[in-house]
């Protein structure tokens, strides 16, 4: 099966004529229509616009065009990133019918790829969430077993690419939203360095904490992706003005050879499901038969990582949320005072938990709390850049369990905000921080045969790192396994 390759497999395949882009696109449309009833990874799918492209990029083939290395191949795209004239919804009922007026730069720089892009993902609305039950329009479920979530906030992404739906996709990751959905749906994500890649056109959740980046079914895949949206943007004003790390060379080499890999002591233990763990040591002793040294590495600030996320991301939203006033975009209900018609929207538009971290964030940062609570969270922000710093002193990447259980069941927890939260316990520092991370599986764990996460984390602008060990970690476990983990997934579908 065609959809079943990787993006790079594909691309060869484009390359030497063995298919065409169009033929791609297609297969991979037909395979929206096999499964997506079931899986529901999709809010659009552009079948028109992804067709239309595909020819395009046949004809520039054709005509012996030089292309980039994934041209022709097909992407989904996370439901918070603005594609010009397609439904952008954020997972929200408050922009539905929103059609963007501009491309992100994200898009713009998989267009001069010549990237396909599918159609749009479901995801939490205003990716908030680790489930994707908090989607406006209806849950996402995991390919591995359908009463389970596949994480979130960016669920579609993962779970198109373990329904085989697409080879690529497009996360953002404002807490753990690309790599504890590719931990729960034995997929690799890759969180960049903060400012590696453009938020333009990324619609704001938590400013200093939103990133973009690669979702894929292998680390070369990845690194092909985040090469292909990554660097400099001026339309951003906290876009890194700095070559782009050598990535692609990185996952090809995949040599750990005399690395240092320090275990952070704090992100294992209590609240870590025991399968899960035994993972991750087995995944640490392959590394280490690969030559790398394993040391251990103490953060202690990492305790207060969530609660300090918990104030600073709910902070921001609150500001950035303002926009959704009923004057400028998507929803507008009631009629009378502005006062009135933004109040009927604004409750009707927004679902409970972007209400909940709404009035979290007002609360944080009204006069006489500022400094107590916001304050107080920035403070703890830098302690935990410091532990970064002083532990990259010690080692070249960090790692950690990505998420500390396997998927769990639609409904387990959705009425349970803290326990939703304790998700992204081993993902958030990195985004406090600005530093870059990975998750690639590391097995199925041996309580219920679902896929667990590796993460490895490493310091700004060093991403080339997370791809040089996570191609070495990928290598000695597929060998081992005798092929990819998504292999041992039920088959969905009739093909
Ligand atoms: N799950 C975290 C949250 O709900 C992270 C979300 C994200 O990374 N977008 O905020």
């Amino acid at each position: 099966m065609i959809v079943n390759k990787s993006a790079i497999e594909m691309s060869q395949l484009l390359k030497d004529g063995e298919i065409s882009s169009v033929d791609l696109t297609k297969a991979h449309l037909e395979r929206i229509d096999e499964v997506d009833g079931q899986v529901k990874a999709f809010l659009h799918v552009d079948r028109e616009g992804a067709l239309a492209q595909a020819q395009l990029v046949d004809t520039k083939r054709k005509s012996g065009e030089k292309l980039s290395p994934l041209a022709g191949v097909p992407l989904a795209l996370k439901d918070v990133m603005t594609q010009r004239g397609i439904p952008t919804t954020c997972g929200s009922k408050m922009l539905e019918g929103w059609r963007p007026p501009y491309d992100s730069t994200v898009v713009t720089r998989l267009r001069s790829s010549d990237v396909v892009i599918l159609g749009k993902t479901n995801c939490d609305e205003f990716a908030m969430g680790s489930s994707t039950e908090n989607s406006a329009y209806f849950p996402t479920r995991n390919p591995w077993d359908l009463n389970r979530i596949p994480g979130g906030s960016g669920g579609g992404s993962s779970a198109s690419l373990a329904a085989y739906e697409a080879p690529l996709a497009i996360g953002t990751d404002t807490g753990g939203s690309i790599r504890q959905p590719a931990a729960v749906t034995g997929t690799v994500g890759v969180k960049p360095t903060y400012g590696g890649v453009s938020r333009y056109g990324l619609v704001a959740f938590s400013s200093s904490l939103d990133q973009a980046g690669p979702c894929a079914r292998t680390v070369l895949d990845a690194a092909y992706l985040h090469e292909a949206i990554a660097g400099y943007d001026p339309l951003d004003s906290t876009s890194i003005n700095a070559p782009v790390p050598p990535i692609v060379a990185a996952a090809k080499d995949g040599n750990v050879k005399g690395m240092k890999i320090g275990v952070i002591k704090e992100l294992q233990g209590d609240g870590y499901q025991p399968g899960v763990l035994k993972l991750f040591n087995q995944s640490l002793e392959e590394l280490a038969n690969l030559g790398a040294e394993i040391v251990e590495v103490s953060c202690k600030y990492f305790d207060y990582a969530l609660a300090a996320y918990y104030l600073i991301a709910p902070s921001e939203c609150s500001s950035n949320l303002a926009r959704f006033d009923a004057m400028r975009y998507g929803l507008r209900i009631g009629e009378g005072s502005a006062e009135s018609v933004m109040n009927s929207t604004r409750a009707a538009g927004f679902g409970k938990e972007v209400k909940r971290r709404i009035i979290l964030g007002t609360y944080a940062l009204s006069s006489g709390y500022y400094d107590a609570y916001y304050g107080s969270a920035q403070k703890v922000r830098t302690l935990i850049s410091q532990d970064f710093k002083a532990a990259f002193e010690k080692a070249d990447v960090l790692v950690s369990p990505t998420a500390p259980t396997t998927a769990f069941k639609i409904g387990e927890k959705s009425n349970d905000p803290i326990a939703m939260y304790l998700n992204d316990i081993a993902t958030i520092p990195t985004n406090l921080a600005g530093v870059c991370g990975m998750s690639l599986p590391s097995g199925l764990a041996e309580e219920d045969g679902l896929p667990a996460g590796f993460q490895i984390m490493a310091g700004a602008m060093k991403d080339d790192r997370l791809y040089k060990v996570g191609a070495a970690l990928e290598n000695a476990l597929v060998n081992k396994w005798g092929g990819g983990i998504l292999d041992q997934a039920p088959r969905l579908g009739a093909k």
